[in-house]
């Protein structure tokens, strides 16, 4: 029987898990595949480990990865990606807001060849109206620069083939950002739109520093395009400079020597070194990727696992996110 694993990153979900398990359980009863239900537990400090243990007692589906501090969303989704054995993956939001009911109609197109089937937000009242708006700005920037490699509105709730799966897993890069990484991969993929509801039970784990942050992070690790904005920036200000030497040049011949010019002097001065600024950072940000990925730090560390060490599952021990790539293949479990 082919399996299908839901992979569901969780920190400070205590009022979430169980309601999501005790829906997707129940969804996942029709379907004709062996389900297993895979929690990270992105170093919550509240009872959610506590429940997925729990869970686990009552349906030994339930399996669980302990990260051993709170690495972020993006983190615990590739530690889920590295340890599910199904033969589709879903990553999956533990606050139902990436609804349940979907999964059947990913799993249709799943039977019929699809490799990668995207839930698109077609509508999200559900969020406030400026998140909405930068949200849309963003995807239509990351979208252009990345030549339009990732879908609109789509959020890592999709349904991804094994192989698919695998191929991400081979990205070496230190610093993820999932939704790039999938566009990255390819593979011809079918959008399945829904509406997206607000959150079952507790609070939003970003806010809107964490998304802007995001957005860098994104930007920055898919486009150079920031960089080069600055050589054409660069070029037009030397031209208009030049332009402007010979106007004076020629007017300094013609009328003589004049001393004011103090206003214009420091309007040149402060544009170009706010200018330079800028630009000093923009490449700051780069250079700061570099550092974080000549460090080659592994993605995330275990604390512990529950009900993973059995069969069909990856052996013990090779918990840590160590960056695959560079040996070959990842080695996936020995089942
Ligand atoms: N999450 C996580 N680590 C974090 C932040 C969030 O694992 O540092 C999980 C969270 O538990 C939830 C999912 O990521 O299952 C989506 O988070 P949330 O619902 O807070 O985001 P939103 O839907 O508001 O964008
Ligand atoms: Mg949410």
């Amino acid at each position: 029987m082919r399996r299908i694993s839901l992979v569901v990153p969780v920190y400070n979900e205590q009022e979430s898990v169980e309601l999501f398990y005790r829906t997707a359980a129940r969804l996942l009863e029709a379907e004709p595949y062996e389900a297993e239900f895979l929690f990270v537990d992105d170093g919550s400090s509240d009872a959610t480990m506590d429940i997925l243990r729990r869970l686990h007692e009552s349906d030994p589906r339930v399996r669980a990865v302990s990260l051993s501090r709170n690495f972020g969303k993006e983190y615990a989704l590739t530690a889920g990606l590295r340890y599910a054995s199904g033969d589709a993956v879903i990553p999956m939001d533990a606050d139902l807001q990436d609804p349940p009911e979907l999964l059947a109609v990913f799993l249709r197109h799943w039977e019929r060849g699809a490799d990668m089937v995207v839930g698109v937000r077609e509508n999200r009242d559900a969020d406030g109206r400026v998140k909405r708006w930068c949200a849309a700005l963003f995807y239509k920037l990351f979208r252009r620069m990345t030549h339009n490699m990732v879908e609109d509105n789509a959020g890592d709730f999709r349904l991804m083939s094994r192989r698919v799966v695998d191929e991400l897993l081979r990205l070496p890069e230190s610093v993820r950002f999932n939704k790039g990484l999938y566009g990255w991969v390819g593979f011809p993929r079918v959008v399945v739109p829904y509406t997206r509801p607000e959150r079952a039970a507790g609070r939003s784990k970003w806010p809107g520093w964490k998304l802007w942050n995001f957005a860098i992070d994104g930007i920055t690790s898919f486009s150079t395009l920031p960089l080069r904005l600055w050589s054409y920036l660069g070029g037009l200000i030397a031209l208009a400079g030049f332009a402007y030497a010979v106007l004076i040049f020629v007017r300094t011949f013609i009328y003589g020597v004049d001393v004011p010019g103090y206003a214009s002097l420091m309007v040149v001065v402060l544009t170009l070194g706010g200018l330079i600024l800028l630009s000093l950072g923009i490449i700051g940000e780069y250079l700061g990727r570099v550092f974080e990925e000549v460090k080659k730090r592994p993605l995330f560390i275990v604390r512990e696992t529950v009900g993973l060490d059995g069969a069909g599952s990856r052996r013990a021990g090779e918990g840590n996110g160590e960056r695959p790539g560079r040996e070959g293949d990842f080695p996936r479990d020995a089942a």
